[in-house]
């Protein structure tokens, strides 16, 4: 390419220049096409979580999809700060301060299913219950469903779609636009998932990263030795790493699920600083890994108030796969046959919406089903080393006219660790339970104890909540509304907020 102005081969012209702008690039390998030019044209990489693709070069223009980190698009315009990409085959607007430019091959087999790393391992559903399809086509045949917050692996990518496999080792295609890319590892604290929320490259062979470890951040540093960099603080809510050597890189953003209110990085003079401010005052704990020149700073909360920067672990009853595939789905309502599992789930998310919004990190033990023992689910718990465990069942009696809220916690005597939590799990129970009475309207039937194994192997505390009973004529068809169910999770919101307060 010569300025914007292609060589090519006409029929009866021979040589001749086209201007760039009147063409657009195919990729061939033909000795008299432009392979050669293919490789100077532009891709951009995605550097934030999610980054909204818009009709036009401005926030004002219409949403059109969403795309997420590591993600390359091909640049075809520029205009102004934004960027004109194509995702797919669609074409749309994008911010250019989150975009960095890179060099990319052209997929020459774009319109078939290709194994490539330009998108992430997993994805999250984000969008209510998604259909799982036969193939990548609006209107394939509807094979699976899928709710939302679920994690899926893609083993494929055609167009704006991922073929993903499911918890049966079946696969299927799912619309890219109802989910969002994480790219997930196992950490060396065992079942715990860290993704990396934010890729940041510095200088060459240099990189900072933020990870979401659970709800709780980790600051990454590659490439420096631990004599290379400072780490400060102008307040008790901001860390300030200045590391050595020259960069280009400016960026800003934030992350709130992380409790991340900015993320600053900016050149000064032979060094990059980087500004990282918390909704909370960070504890931090650094390690530093010699052989790969890796900093990892582990931030975590002090014992302050408030639901801010606090891991819930949610535990929807229910839902474990059983041999043979099907789902254990916990009580059934006597007068309708309303599942116990699907009130659970229901009320689980919406109480994870509510805590999320108030600042709070959530681990949910399963996202509508799960291979997970009862034990494992509470060891999600004790290896995040969350604040506090709640599960949320609905109850059944076969006796007649018994009805109402109740909630449970665990602390016997001869079990030390979760005698030493005896206050806080029955101060948890006690203002959950006071809550739920106030929100849900129905008969107090008190804090109770049993030994449930979620109860018992749970090594933080831990509360079951048995929300309300799917024997009663009344209760099963409030529970089978969505108004009711809202309510039951303010009901319990409130009793952790005002455990935490
Ligand atoms: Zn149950």
């Amino acid at each position: 390419m010569q300025n914007s102005w292609y060589q090519i081969q006409a029929p009866g012209v021979g040589q001749a220049w086209i201007a760039g702008w009147l063409t657009s690039v195919h990729n061939t390998t033909s000795q008299t096409g432009t392979s050669q030019n293919t490789t100077q044209q532009k891709y951009g990489k995605i550097m934030t979580d999610v980054l909204n693709v818009r009709s036009g070069p401005g926030t004002n223009y219409t949403l059109l999809t969403k795309i997420g980190l590591n993600e390359v698009h091909e640049i075809v315009e520029q205009k102004e700060g934004w960027y004109k990409i194509k995702v797919g085959e669609q074409l749309g607007w994008v911010t250019a301060d989150y975009v960095e430019l890179v060099s990319a091959p052209v997929n020459n087999t774009e319109n078939q299913p290709t194994q490539d790393n330009t998108y992430a391992q997993t994805v999250v559903v984000t969008g209510g219950t998604v259909n799982i399809r036969q193939q990548a086509v609006i209107d394939a045949k509807v094979i699976a469903k899928v709710n939302a917050g679920e994690r899926l692996a893609i083993t494929a990518k055609q167009g704006d779609w991922l073929e993903v496999k499911l918890y049966d080792g079946t696969k299927g295609w799912i619309a890219e636009w109802l989910t969002e890319p994480t790219t997930a590892t196992t950490s060396s604290r065992g079942s715990i998932l860290e993704s990396e929320v934010l890729i940041a490259p510095i200088a060459e062979g240099k990189a900072f990263k933020i990870i979401d470890s659970a709800g709780r951040p980790i600051l990454l540093l590659e490439g420096w030795t631990s004599d290379q960099y400072q780490i400060s603080s102008s307040n008790d809510n901001k860390i300030i790493l200045e590391l050595d050597g020259p960069t280009e890189r400016n960026y800003e953003g934030k992350n709130t699920r992380l409790g991340i209110q900015g993320i600053k990085i900016y050149p000064k003079a032979q060094k990059a600083v980087i500004e990282v401010s918390f909704s909370f005052a960070p504890t931090q704990s650094i390690s530093y890994d010699e052989a790969s020149k890796k900093t990892r700073i582990q931030l975590g909360t002090k014992q302050t108030k408030g639901l801010t920067g606090k891991v819930i672990v949610v535990d929807p009853g229910h839902s474990s796969i059983q041999p043979g595939g099907w789902l254990d789905p916990g009580a059934l309502g006597k007068y309708t046959g309303l599942k116990e599992k699907d009130v659970n789930t229901d009320i689980a998310f919406k109480l994870k919406k509510l805590l999320e919004e108030a600042g709070a990190g959530v681990i949910m033990t399963h996202t509508g089903q799960t291979e997970l023992s009862l034990a494992a689910r509470a060891g999600l718990a004790n290896s995040a080393n969350a604040d506090i465990f709640v599960s949320v069942h609905a109850n059944y009696s076969l006796k007649n006219n018994i009805s109402g809220h109740s909630t449970y916690y665990y602390a016997p005597t001869n079990d030390a660790v979760l005698n030493t939590q005896k206050y806080s799990r029955q101060k948890l129970a006690t203002l959950v339970q006071r809550e739920l009475v106030i929100a849900g309207g129905r008969k107090d039937m008190g804090v109770l104890t049993a030994n449930f194994a979620v109860l018992r192997e749970t090594r933080v505390p831990s509360i079951l909540v048995e929300t309300a009973f799917l024997s009663d004529v009344e209760e099963e068809k409030l529970l089978g509304t969505e108004a009711y169910r809202q309510k039951l999770a303010i009901g319990i919101f409130n009793g952790i907020k005002a455990y935490f307060e």
